[in-house]
Parts: structure tokens; sequence; C-alpha cells
């Protein structure tokens, strides 16, 4: 193996990824599926008894959701909405000239009422809302589900679909702010029984343009992200597999979400970037979970 050897290429190697001919999108074997199923198997074990409700959402999202959210605003250069063709039978004829010239058939294909879901707790918010008042004591939600991000990259950890898991709390600033301390508490010990170094740091997320520098600058200086960074690919730049979200009363007032005495609740999310974790696993432990440091291996398989 030279030294030109990408971790992505021992990955697709190892058959552990499966290669698409697209950047960022892979198919996963068994052994792969099988270290991020452990995984979320601790997950549950650290936070299994806080008694969240558990919510599945597909890949897909309500496109009028998304709107209200924001992300297309803030992040348009990620952001992944769904079109199909939408045309009459002479616009099918064309299509298919089109197709057979090589020639750009996408004229008459037309956005539909699905964009692929950014992050797990998008549909959430809005799903909640719709619910009436949260409860004094607060609210808690664990999620899991692909997200699309158009960030096209031979890194293996920055994929276009990848799985968030999540933990979502609702409630006043101070139930929520604990959630999240708690969280990162937790986020470290579940990194360590499991044998990676980590740090948490403060952090931002990609806001487009300009502007956008300044919500960065904003988030960072109001602490509002946090993230958990294993060195994955490059040890001067560790890659973020958790992040721990603040949102204040923000998706609060835009969602309408109340607490029963009628103040907008505060929330703030928990993710695990599950492909990114098994991937810090695969490269700190070697690519044969069978040869993994036995307690390694007793944590994520007892
Ligand atoms: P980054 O700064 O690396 O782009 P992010 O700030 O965009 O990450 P979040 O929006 O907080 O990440 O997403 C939650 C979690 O999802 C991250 O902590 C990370 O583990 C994971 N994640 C985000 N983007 C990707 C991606 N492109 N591929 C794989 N996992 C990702
Ligand atoms: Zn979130």
């Amino acid at each position: 193996m030279t030294n030109q050897t990408t971790f992505l290429d021992r990955l697709f190697d190892a058959g552990l990824l499966i290669d698409t001919g697209v950047d960022g999108l892979y198919g996963r074997s068994g052994q792969f599926e099988d270290v991020i199923s452990a995984f979320e198997r601790l997950i549950d074990r650290f936070g299994g008894a806080d008694g969240a409700e558990a919510i599945r959402f597909p890949p897909g999202m309500n496109r009028a959701y998304f709107e209200t959210s924001g992300y297309m605003k803030s992040f348009p250069q990620l952001a992944g909405t769904v079109h199909s063709f939408c045309g009459n039978e002479l616009d099918h004829m064309s299509l298919l000239k089109c197709m057979d010239a090589d020639e750009d058939w996408s004229k008459e294909q037309k956005i539909t009422d699905i964009v692929l879901t950014p992050a797990a707790c998008y549909p959430l918010y809005p799903t909640i809302a719709k619910r009436g008042a949260i409860a004094a004591k607060g609210a808690l939600f664990d999620l899991q589900s692909y997200c699309f991000r158009h960030e096209p990259s031979k890194d293996p950890a920055r994929q276009q679909l990848f799985r968030m898991r999540e933990y979502v709390c609702m409630g006043t600033q101070d139930h929520v702010t604990e959630f999240r301390q708690t969280w990162m508490d937790r986020g470290l010990k579940m990194m360590e029984a499991v044998g990676l170094a980590v740090e948490i740091d403060v952090a931002n997320d990609p806001f487009f343009g300009r502007a956008g520098k300044m919500l960065a600058n904003n988030q960072r200086d109001q602490n509002l992200k946090f993230e958990l960074l294993i060195p994955i690919t490059s040890t001067s730049n560790p890659t973020a597999c958790m992040s721990f979200n603040y949102h204040q009363d923000a998706f609060g007032a835009k969602w309408g979400l109340n607490l029963e005495d009628g103040s907008v609740a505060h929330t703030a999310c928990v993710g695990f970037g599950l492909e990114r974790i098994a991937l810090a696993l695969f490269h700190h432990h070697g690519l044969d979970v069978n040869t993994w440091p036995e307690p390694v291996r007793k944590a994520l398989w007892g």
C-alpha cells in the first residue's frame, strides 16, 4: 500500500464503503452498519432512561416546513430539493429526444412538495407545535434520519447522504441548557468508552455568503454551538462527530412552540454523526473489527 492510498480508498478496498461514482454517496457493508447499530445501542444505554419520545421521519420533509425553517435562506449551498417530471405528452416526447441526444432533459422537472431533510430535527418542530402547549416539565425527543447536504468531497467523513441521531429538548432556558451540558458530558464518556480521543470546542454553522459570516460570528460569541471533534482524516483539522446546539427561543418563536404558562419554549438539540463515528472507530482501531481492543468491543457489543 502506498502513501497515496487514501482512507477512502482503503474503505472501498475493504468493502466497508461502496463506491457509487458520486463523491459523498456510498453504499455501506453489513459490517459498517453493524458498527453503527452497536454505537446506537450505546447511545440508548446513555440516554434511554431519560424517557424521550422516539420518532422516525423519512429522509424527505414537507417543503412548506423547510421554507419556514429558513434553511434555504441560510444554507442554500447545502439544500437538496426533489423535482419530478410534471409535463404532458408533448413534453414527454421532448424529454425522450433530449435524453437520446444527451442534452439537458431537466426542463420539465418541477419542484415537488418534498425537500431532502437537512438535519434530523427539522421536521420535528412544526410537528410538535401542532400538538399544542408543551408541559411545564418540558419535552424530549429521540430522532434518527438520513440527511442530505450538497457538499461533495473525497473526505469519507463528509458525505452527501448520512445519518444523524438526535435528541431534541424543549422547555425553559435552564432545562434545555442543562440537557445540552448533560450530553456534552455523556459524549465525552461515550467516546472514552470506545477508545477515541476527543475534544469539545465552540463552533458555528456554515451560513452562506458575507452576511452569513456575521451570523456565524454571533453564534460563536454566544456559545450557541459546540462540537465534539475527533481526528479522522486530519489531526490538525479534526472532524465534528457530535454537535450540541442551543437555539435559544428562536425555533420556539418561529414555530409557535409554547410552554403551558404561555412563554415561548427554548430548544436545544444534540446530534451524533453516525457515519463519522463509525469512520473514527475504523480509522483508530483498524478496518477489521475483530482486531479492535477488547474494551472497545465490549463497550459496543457487550
Ligand atoms: P461540519 O462543520 O463538519 O460541516 P456541521 O456543523 O455542518 O459539520 P451539524 O450541522 O451540526 O454539522 O450536523 C450534526 C452532525 O452531523 C455533525 O456533528 C456531524 O457529526 C454530522 N455531519 C454533518 N455534516 C456531515 C456530512 N457532510 N457527512 C457526514 N456527517 C455529517
Ligand atoms: Zn438539530
